[in-house]
């Protein structure tokens, strides 16, 4: 069963579907770009209206009234709903003057930082066929002729492929493990103490906790578009869980890699106040106090434990050097809320070394010291919706427009091929130095701690090409919009 699924559609920071491009035809056209704002407002200021007035009076063959809020294009989530807000408000204010006029409010991303944070207006007539509302200087390679319409592409499905290992309460493939979050969720999330007499939770732990709370909050809310909100609550000191053997007993100083913590945490409720209601909340975090000599963390996807009082899920730990390690804690919400797997390849006794260690590099949470999330891991967790992804399976060559991975915004983030069930290679924009394409496989068959990612070392940039499985995957041009990216057959 879901646990948290809210169904609310994340309408807010998905950039709606722009009006369709076309010839801007030898009628005139109005632009004009309204005073700045001051600071972050949003209402308009008189002057404002007064320009719209001019603009809706000046204007009164004019049917058509567009409002862009123009971002820069390396603007933050709050830049981007300030933009879009302000935009909204101009064409609202517009309307209550004309209510016959057809209103349309964006956003468009621009270089130029004078612009950023503006609202550009265009007004047209319906003998207007179109314009293109772009702010000043902002080429935009998402109507390029040579994009393959999504009609020749194959359905999503298609690509969204089954995971083929065994594994039931992870996994990297569709459909999500019952208990994986998914989509927009608010996800409330008990921070525990555990002390131990070898090992002691002090209120310097405390304070690190908050700041590492703050930025994992920071970066799900970032990286997610907006549709992940983590709230920390903090159990009180009161609260705080005295185990009764130590962390020597539970073997933590040993580090034993991929040690099952399992009875530990049993431990830790079964001694844990009746007072407090683990059923209430969506995760809870256990967290001993730092020590360098001990580390790990450990999440627990698809496991729930009863406690005195109602049935902890989204449970994860984390021991030691990992206390209050925010890159730890992040990770171990992909397994605990998302059901997500790891990428990097656990070696123990039995596999002392591997030629490649962490196949995914550091391109996601999952693998190592990421701070970001693959595509395929944001599709997975339901913060890509069908129009961010482009599909391909047979196409012998195709073109395809895509935005960086990190921004929010509606346009396709994500070129899918499927080479055979359960196995896929994805094609993403990521700014790492300079903005290129990074290309990674994901094999389902592969299983969790196995490495089931394998990604590119390094991005391909414009110009360049890569041949891979059968498949080139040429980048033909990259500008501050996007990129643009031919797929051909070998
Ligand atoms: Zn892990």
């Amino acid at each position: 069963m879901c646990f948290v699924c809210t169904t609310v559609a994340a309408t807010l920071l998905v950039t709606s579907q722009f009006a369709p491009i076309e010839a801007i035809s030898a009628a005139p056209v109005v632009q004009k770009t309204l005073t700045s704002y001051s600071a972050n407002t949003v209402p308009l200021s008189n002057l404002q209206k007064s320009e719209i007035q001019s603009l809706v009076e000046g204007n009164p063959e004019a049917d058509k009234f567009i409002c862009t809020g123009i971002r820069l294009s390396t603007a933050s989530v709050s830049e981007n709903l300030l933009v879009r807000k302000r935009a909204k408000a101009a064409c609202d204010y517009a309307k209550t003057l004309n209510p016959g006029l057809s209103v349309w409010f964006q956003r468009k991303p621009t270089t130029v930082r004078s612009f950023a944070g503006k609202v550009l207006i265009t007004v047209k007539q319906a003998s207007n066929q179109s314009v293109d509302p772009s702010p000043p200087n902002q080429s935009d390679l998402s109507n390029h002729p040579s994009i393959t319409n999504p009609a020749q592409l194959s359905p999503e499905e298609v690509c969204k492929t089954a995971d083929v290992s065994p594994r039931p309460d992870t996994s990297n493939g569709f459909p999500r493990p019952s208990t994986a979050m998914v989509g927009t969720v608010s996800a409330r999330i008990l921070l525990v103490p555990i002390v131990f007499s070898d090992l002691p939770y002090t209120d310097a732990d405390h304070l690190r906790m908050k700041a590492a709370t703050d930025f994992v909050t920071r970066i799900y809310k970032e990286t997610s578009y907006g549709r992940v909100s983590l709230s920390y609550e903090f159990l009180p000191k009161q609260y705080w869980i005295t185990m009764s053997k130590t962390a020597a007993q539970y073997r933590l100083p040993e580090n034993i890699p991929q040690y099952n913590k399992t009875f530990l945490v049993e431990d830790a409720f079964a001694l844990a106040d009746a007072a407090i209601n683990f059923g209430s909340y969506d995760g809870v975090a256990l967290t001993t106090g730092y020590a360098t000599r001990i580390s790990g963390g450990q999440g627990f996807p698809g496991v729930s434990f009863q406690t005195k009082n109602g049935v902890a899920k989204g449970v994860s730990l984390e021991l030691g050097n990992s206390s209050g390690n925010a890159l730890v804690m992040a990770h171990e919400l992909g397994h605990s809320l998302f059901g997500l797997e790891d990428l990097y390849v656990f070696l123990n006794p039995s596999r002392p070394s591997v030629p490649d260690p962490v196949p995914a590099g550091s391109w996601d949470m999952m693998s190592s010291l990421g701070q970001e999330f693959f595509g395929w891991n944001k599709l997975l967790m339901g913060w890509l919706d069908t129009h961010h992804v482009r599909c391909v399976s047979n196409q012998v060559s195709s073109s395809h427009f895509i935005e960086t991975i990190d921004k929010p915004g509606g346009k396709p983030k994500l070129v899918l091929i499927n080479l055979s069930s359960g196995v896929t290679l994805a094609i993403e924009g990521r700014v790492s130095g300079p903005t290129g394409v990074l290309v990674y496989k994901i094999d389902t068959r592969i299983n969790h701690g196995d490495g089931p990612i394998i990604a590119q070392k390094s991005l391909v940039s414009s110009g360049q090409q890569l041949t891979l499985e059968g498949w080139t995957i040429k980048v033909a041009a990259v500008d501050t919009s996007g990129i643009l990216i031919d797929v051909l057959k070998n």
